[in-house]
């Protein structure tokens, strides 16, 4: 299989305010273009686009192409389980949005250590091997945001799953808390497969610096900052799918035409990566990766992931005036930062465990100077 997976989490909209609204003539388009180039692996979630992933996958995959040329993924949300029986419920309503008689792989979402709490006490592992005996899933893993010592108690707890979904960047290679390097060595000793989501930090890898992508272009003038960042994920052993959310035939013909043939980065390139993220690291901006789970459980319908990319264009010394215009924008038909009332729901479900509370706080302070 090509190693490109297609993320359905950041499709093309008709209404950028609102997330269901996938504008499905695009959408056809780059399906089209996708498996046309040889690449046959899509993900989607329960919770994607407000609910509206899954069916849009039925409708420009299944509905168009025989079910054995491509792969359709998709996940438990196990943050979503709170009675007996809602893991039952949500897998026959995911089935049914997808048009499928089966997943090819299934994941239980975003296991951290709360998560995987949930997990257990709902018989999580059991459920999904029992789907697989059922012929309803083919394969079965986790998705995973927490450190390598909570990833290793669960694949030592449960050797029964095939592959892990872990988030691989360079940029968070060594950092303390996603320990990319140490969840990739982990998975690799137990021998699973590994699947890569956010190569690119939910877009933060794809627009650096000036500075960062000059050191780029140096070493070669024809690598955007974006495909450096897949070509990293897909370089490392053990990685059999780098999955990217894509929003534009731009961006989908970019990624296909050089993620065919991505091998290890040799040791200029990886030089290159240590400059680049020593100059990220120094930004300071917030780590969000605009994955969007937070935005439904908000009960001040906040954009959160929207003020935090303001927050940190600001920081990159972006033009305050007109960063402050968009803010407004931001704000016209729902809460803004200054509207938390630090519920902290968002906290709960946010897989990169940002402070999200106190964050939105420094958000609005930044923004009222
Ligand atoms: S803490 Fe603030 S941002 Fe988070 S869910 Fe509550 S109101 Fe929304
Ligand atoms: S704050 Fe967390 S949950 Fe919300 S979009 Fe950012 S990374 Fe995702």
């Amino acid at each position: 299989m090509q190693k490109l997976g297609f993320g359905l989490m950041r499709l093309p909209l008709t209404d950028g305010a609102d997330p269901s609204s996938v504008d499905m003539k695009k959408l056809d388009e780059m399906v089209d273009v996708f498996l046309s180039r040889g690449f046959t692996y899509f993900d989607t979630a329960y919770m994607y686009h407000g609910g509206r992933s899954e069916s849009a996958a039925r409708e420009a995959i299944v509905a168009r192409y025989p079910r054995d040329s491509f792969w359709l993924t998709s996940k438990l949300p196990t943050f979503y389980l709170h009675k007996k029986g809602d893991q039952e419920r949500i897998f026959a309503e995911q089935l049914k949005r997808c048009g499928v008689e089966y997943f090819d792989n299934y994941l239980l979402h975003s296991l951290d250590k709360k998560n995987y709490e949930t997990a257990e006490k709902f018989g999580s592992f059991a459920f999904v091997e029992k789907c697989k005996r059922e012929g309803s899933v083919r394969r079965f893993g986790f998705s995973f945001h927490d450190k390598a010592d909570v990833l290793d108690k669960i694949l030592r707890e449960h050797p029964e799953a095939e592959f892990v979904q872990l988030q691989i960047n360079y940029l968070d290679w060594e950092d303390g808390n996603i320990q990319s390097r140490l969840c990739l060595e982990t998975a690799r000793r137990h021998g699973k497969k590994v699947i890569v989501m956010e190569p690119v930090k939910g877009g933060t890898l794809a627009k650096v610096p000036p500075q960062a992508e000059k050191l780029m272009r140096e070493c070669h003038p024809d690598w955007s900052p974006a495909s450096w960042a897949l070509r990293f994920a897909a370089g490392q052993e053990g990685v059999s799918v780098v999955l990217s959310g894509m929003s534009t035939m731009e961006q989908l013909r970019e990624n296909t035409s050089f993620m065919g043939e991505a091998g290890p980065l040799g040791g200029r390139e990886r030089a290159v990566l240590s400059a680049v993220t020593n100059i990220l690291k120094g930004g300071n901006g917030i780590a969000c990766t605009a994955c969007r789970y937070c935005t439904e459980s908000c009960p001040e319908r906040i954009a959160i992931p929207d003020y935090f990319s303001l927050y940190n264009e600001l920081h990159a010394g972006g033009d305050k005036n007109a960063l402050a215009v968009r803010y407004e924008e931001c704000g016209k038909n729902a809460g803004t930062p200054a509207d938390c009332i630090r519920c902290r729901r968002c906290e709960g479900v946010c897989p990169q465990h940002l402070e999200v509370a106190d964050l939105l706080q420094k958000v609005s302070a930044a923004f009222s100077k």
